[in-house]
Order: C-alpha cells, then sequence, then structure tokens
C-alpha cells in the first residue's frame, strides 16, 4: 500500500523550454518519467527525501520526477547533473575563447615585429 506520493517536475523553463544535448555523446535528449516506490524505513531511503514541507512521510512512498534521457546513447542525467554540465561546458567553452583570443594577440604582435624587422 502506497502512503503518500512525492512528485518532483524540477524546474519548468529548464527542464521543459530550454534545449539540452546529451553529455557524453551530444545528441538530444528527451524527458522521461521516472517512478519508484521506496519503503521509508529501507535502506533505500537514505537516497530520498521523504519530506513535503515539514511534513515526513512514512511507509511505501511513490516518488516520481523527471530525467533527460539521450536519444542516441541512452544515458540519463537528473536536472541537477545537468545543470553542473552546462556549467562546466561554458566555463570551458569561455576559457577557450579566452585562449584563442590570446593566441591571436600573441600572432599581431609577432607580425608587427617581423614587418618592422623586414
Ligand atoms: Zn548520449
Amino acid at each position: 500500500m502506497i502512503s503518500g506520493i512525492k512528485k518532483d517536475t524540477g524546474s519548468f523553463v529548464y527542464m521543459r523550454l530550454k534545449k539540452h544535448v546529451c553529455p557524453d555523446c551530444g545528441q538530444p535528449v528527451f524527458l522521461k518519467k521516472i517512478k519508484k516506490k521506496i519503503k521509508s524505513d529501507s535502506r533505500a531511503a537514505k537516497n530520498y527525501d521523504f519530506h513535503i514541507g515539514d511534513v515526513e512521510l512514512k511507509g511505501t512512498v511513490k516518488f516520481i520526477w523527471y530525467e533527460f534521457r539521450c536519444t542516441d546513447c541512452g544515458n540519463q542525467f537528473t536536472e541537477t547533473e545537468m545543470r553542473e554540465f552546462e556549467v562546466a561546458e561554458k566555463k570551458r567553452e569561455k576559457a577557450e575563447a579566452r585562449a584563442a583570443k590570446k593566441a591571436e594577440k600573441k600572432a599581431q604582435k609577432q607580425a608587427k615585429k617581423e614587418s618592422k624587422k623586414g
């Protein structure tokens, strides 16, 4: 018997309106609904939050949430994992852009030097 249901749809804008790609292979992802029944006194319970506000659910609770699933490799990612990946990806892109700019400046300097020489 189920004593409670805890549903977590995540951020509507982030999950449903923004486009995401698979962190592993870059292919499009789709939203997959996950349902799991967890007993509050089982070992798995420590990985789940049985609270809804101030109320703690006891017994068998049905957890419902959404994860991103890759259309190609089939790997699944939680909202948190996807956010972490995208933040890291943005940082990497910025660092690459900075490095490219630096290299360009260096090349320009070098070219100037050589034109002076000549
Ligand atoms: Zn993939």
